[in-house]
């Protein structure tokens, strides 16, 4: 076990201000003490810049990012971009699988984020056949993550049916089915085990995908082992039209009549809800994780953010189909995007909204421990620069806002996790990301 120190120029412990020399330090992969206002020790590294938790994305299809710049042009709505999607998953392989993950964890890793939440459904070969070992595309994923870096809650999804009336998966769809939800959750609990850095969740695809009447069973799962439960919840329009239609309730209400609701649920997107929808999420606490990057490519909406947090759900963000892969870019899209929508600005402050890429995305993942400076917590920190053509100028008075509202991705220098440097320079220490992104994404180029 090895203890070591460093010393934040600048670091956000929480709320709307930041500290000044922030002494660090994690004996292994915890924090041990974090004490505003040091004389740097010796030995202790220096960290030039706003120290920030590590950022956690909450919501991510890995094998997605081989979309980028292949579907953002030009028109066709969600369905015919998830058509181009399903062409991509019918490549994908355990091998190329674990390329194309590990290649997109490290570009995370990269932009600050030590924690992902995996929203995995591609678990089986070609037409649906099992592979020899039924859950060898998730353990690709879990090695995918250590050898980026980044800690995991691997959301493995039940996805059985293709609409909420019934219809039986087809095409690329049949490789997401267990056949009904007692097998899924015989599949998922072979899973790897957890270690330090990984963990199983599930999820439950979207009422789309699993039928009223097994939505219970994911939901139990999940409970018996204290994991978290994540759904795809009312992204678009036509899902809350067929779903009303069904079943003659919003996807909200069945979730909630079905016990999918809670604590440890996260409903990625909440997009289109009615105000009844807030209030079973609010009173439920159940978490909603906004993808406003994605959810803007794909022409989604803007979801209610601040009437949930006013009903009681904790936020949190996730970069989803990596259209892009930055979450200070997904924290301040919640604000500006409201403001678009309101026509009033500063319902969400520049904290909030950094809470909700770090602390907030830990809680959704199980992993309490993570998404804080803090003594206890995770050793995980990512360090802005304040030096480049984004956040030069700023001080102790503005570095927060400047960071929320104006800093990218590429502004962060180093990132530690569980008391491991992983970026340092702004260079992964393992590996050449940009070189293992491209060898990962030419196998799948040629998908029609
Ligand atoms: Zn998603």
């Amino acid at each position: 076990v090895q203890v070591r120190r460093w010393c934040a120029e600048l670091a956000w412990l929480g709320g709307e201000t930041v500290a000044e020399r922030v002494l660090l330090t994690a004996d292994g992969d915890r924090l041990v003490n974090v004490t505003p206002g040091c004389d740097p020790p010796a030995d202790a590294v220096r960290l030039p810049g706003l120290t920030i938790p590590g950022l956690v994305n909450a919501h991510s299809h890995a094998f997605h990012r081989a979309l980028r710049g292949r579907t953002q042009a030009g028109a066709g709505d969600f369905w015919a971009w998830r058509e181009r999607m399903y062409a991509v998953a019918e490549r994908l392989h355990p091998d190329s699988y674990f390329a194309l993950a590990r290649a997109t964890y490290a570009e995370m890793a990269l932009a600050g984020i030590t924690t992902v939440g995996e929203f995995h459904y591609l678990h089986h070969g070609p037409g649906g056949t099992p592979y020899d070992d039924a859950n060898a595309m998730g353990a690709a994923l879990a090695a995918a993550a250590t050898e980026a870096g980044v800690r995991l809650t691997l959301l493995d999804a039940c996805y059985l049916q293709a609409d909420v009336d019934g219809r039986p998966l087809a095409g690329a769809q049949l490789r997401f089915g267990d056949g009904d939800a007692d097998r899924w959750a015989e599949r998922a609990a072979a899973l790897p085990a957890p270690s330090p850095t990984f963990r199983v969740g599930a999820a439950v695809h979207s009422v789309r995908a699993v039928p009223a009447a097994q939505l219970g069973t994911v939901a139990d799962w999940a409970r018996q082992r204290g994991a978290p439960l994540h759904l795809h919840l009312s992204e678009q329009p036509a899902e809350n039209a067929a779903c009303l239609a069904a079943t003659g309730r919003t996807p909200a209400a069945l979730c909630a009549e079905s016990g999918v609701l809670g604590r440890s649920t996260t409903a990625a997107h909440a997009t289109h809800l009615t105000a009844g929808d807030v209030g079973l999420l609010g009173s439920s606490r159940t978490a909603a994780c906004f993808c406003p990057t994605t959810e803007r490519d794909l022409a989604d909406g803007v979801g209610p953010a601040a009437a949930l947090l006013a009903a009681g759900s904790p936020l949190c963000l996730g970069s989803d189909s990596h259209a892009v892969i930055d979450l200070l870019e997904e924290a301040r899209a919640v604000e500006l995007d409201q403001r678009l929508v309101s026509l009033r600005r500063g319902t969400h402050t520049a904290g909030g909204l950094l809470a909700a890429a770090t602390a907030g995305g830990a809680d959704a993942l199980g992993w309490p421990g993570a998404g804080r400076l803090a003594a206890g917590a995770y050793a995980d920190f990512a360090v802005v620069g304040l030096d480049s053509v984004r956040t030069a100028g700023c001080d102790v008075t503005d570095a927060l806002a400047t960071v929320v509202f104006a800093a990218s991705a590429a502004d962060i220098t180093t990132v530690v996790m569980g008391g491991e440097t992983t970026v340092s320079g702004g260079r992964h220490v393992r590996l050449d990301v940009g070189a293992v992104l491209a060898a990962a994404l030419a196998p799948l180029r040629h998908d029609r």
